[in-house]
């Protein structure tokens, strides 16, 4: 057996294989290599969880041994698994826990429908219990919520709606008062209390964080050990379902949840790969973190580094951009003053990982590369791959500088798909076109990764992340900046091997090729000649990870 496949897979021009036998063989398909040069072949052999060979159905068939599993593909379309450089698992798994009120698209879709739903679970509670929602809640570009329509329809009980992007949340008078929260409360670092303009009373609205955690923590209650295993393994389910096989979950915020991730890990519970990254709300609570962190690294779970916000988004008015007439930037605020950030990152970059900052306006954007500018120049080092996530509206400057000094960009086409409309209506035609400019970056040599960003995106599946690339098209007809669509053959590239640069993985992910982890997807249609329509209804059929189905 060990000769016959060494000669075939010498044949294939593959590294030598070990001996033993191949565990799973798939034939007769359509599958996409993402290979440099994009080669599509036919059958591929796993042995021990990585890819063993690659070749025509006769070629590999014959590596067939007394025990492989056998997989007649009927010419479906396979891919490499998907990687998702921007995901929330813990807390996307967390919106489906028991006793919080559905608010997610399409459940809520208007600020009439938030309010009912609000009513209704208010009839069938107990007077004085929590009313908590789960992240959250879309009203398309209205944001005139406020505590006295909340008090309105419950009176009775304290309620907390988070929006979707996870940005701000809305609560009303009962829950500011269980909280404590009144005119003198001041704002906690990062965050903001919202309140009238005349009476300086807080309105109900909570900003970023810091602030909406005043109120959600106690909305929330107290989460076990058990809660959160739980919510990892939902998350993790729904992610293999939509065909991502390994996942950078970016917003780690305490030690318990990484706890959680190493405790699944340990007991073989992770189905899929995870990257994993601290987030550091202040100077103080970082000065006192980075010199305890633990490095873990391995093929399931990896400790990548820290993660750091610049600014909110522009669904709650508080993208940072110069220009803050936009609706889109008209609360905004800065976190983080540039010397303080520039502080932060200096620290975060000396323990040698990686460094990702959230940023969407053009001031954010900006201000980030000033700090990762700074901590190059005082301290020099290559292939530090320091990231941008979601990136809305750079500037071409910022694009420049992001490509001179190595830094990545990890973002969501499918909120092309989903926002643009709302995007357009609060700022303005010349900066959207200036917005998500995947082409211009793509042409420039600066790396792009792919991440769906649940639960702050209302869909998790991929599909929407190649379709918003390939089209730029909103439901509604309005493409921004049709010039900067991508094929979908990049798009594909950017959302696998793309997002496996971004943490560092791209030699031993990515693509299908001998020598990388054996993660596949069998997919409903095939992915390059699909039509946008067909794409729109793409399906997983299959995820494979490690040579093992999780998902079928
Ligand atoms: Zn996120």
């Amino acid at each position: 057996m060990s000769t016959s496949l060494g000669r075939a897979v010498d044949a294939l021009n593959a590294p030598v294989a070990v001996a033993g036998e191949i565990d799973l063989i798939l034939l007769n398909g359509k599958i996409i290599t993402v290979s440099a040069d994009d080669a599509i072949i036919e059958a591929v052999a796993v042995r021990g969880g990585k890819i063993a060979a690659v070749g025509t159905t006769q070629e590999i068939r014959a590596l067939t041994g007394a025990n492989t599993r056998v997989i007649d593909l009927g010419g479906k379309c396979v891919t490499p698994g998907l990687v998702d450089s921007h995901i929330h698992i813990l807390y996307y798994g967390e919106q489906f826990r028991e006793g919080l009120l559905d608010i997610r698209f399409p459940k809520a879709r208007s600020k009439e429908e938030l309010l009912r739903l609000v009513e209704m679970r208010g009839k069938e509670t107990p007077k004085g219990e929590w009313i908590t929602g789960n992240q959250g809640f879309t009203m398309g570009i209205d944001n005139t919520l406020t505590r006295f329509e909340l008090d309105a329809v419950a009176p009775h009980h304290p309620v907390y709606l988070r929006h979707f992007s996870g940005q701000f949340a809305v609560v009303n008078t009962l829950a500011l008062q269980e909280a404590g929260i009144d005119r003198k409360t001041p704002d906690p670092y990062g965050g903001k209390i919202g309140r009238d303009a005349t009476s300086g009373e807080p309105n109900g609205l909570l900003f970023h964080y810091p602030a909406e955690n005043l109120v959600g923590r106690r909305a929330y209650g107290i989460r076990s050990e058990a809660d959160r295993l739980t919510a990892v393994r939902e998350g993790q389910r729904r992610a293999l379902a939509t065909g991502y096989t390994s996942a950078q979950d970016v917003i780690v915020m305490r030690q318990e949840d990484i706890d959680t991730y190493r405790k699944l890990a340990r007991e073989s519970g992770l189905k899929m790969r995870l990257y994993i990254m601290q987030y550091l709300h202040s100077e103080q609570q970082a000065l006192k973190l980075l010199p305890q962190v633990q490095r873990f690294k391995d093929e399931w779970l990896t400790f990548g580094g820290w993660k750091l916000a610049v600014d909110g988004g522009p669904g709650a008015g508080t993208s940072l951009m110069y220009d803050r007439t936009l609706r889109a930037a008209n609360r905004s605020y800065v976190y983080h003053d540039q010397s303080t950030l520039d502080r932060i990152v200096f620290q975060a970059h000396k323990t040698g990982l990686q460094v990702a900052f959230h940023a969407t306006g053009d001031r954010a954007i900006d201000m980030a590369i000033n700090a990762v500018e700074a901590a190059l120049n005082a301290s020099p080092r290559e292939n530090h791959r320091h990231r941008i996530e979601h990136l809305q509206f750079p500037t071409r400057q910022a694009l420049e500088r992001m490509k001179r000094l190595g830094m990545v960009v990890s973002t969501s086409p499918q909120w092309i798909r989903f926002h643009a409309d709302g995007y357009r209506q609060m700022t303005n035609d010349v900066t959207m076109e200036g917005s998500f400019p995947l082409r211009t970056m793509m042409e420039m040599g600066i790396p792009i990764a792919f991440g769906c960003d649940v639960p702050a995106t209302i869909m998790i599946e991929p599909k929407w992340a190649l379709l918003g690339a390939v089209t730029r098209t909103t439901r509604s007809g309005y493409t921004p900046a049709p010039e900067q669509r991508i094929s979908i053959r990049d798009a594909l590239r950017m959302h696998t091997l793309g997002s496996a640069y971004a943490s560092f993985e791209e030699h031993i992910k990515g693509s299908i090729e001998p020598g990388k982890v054996a993660d596949m997807v069998v997919w409903s249609h095939d992915v390059y000649t699909a039509s946008s329509d067909e794409l729109a209804e793409l399906r997983a059929l299959t995820t494979i990870v490690g040579g093992n189905i999780v998902h079928e």
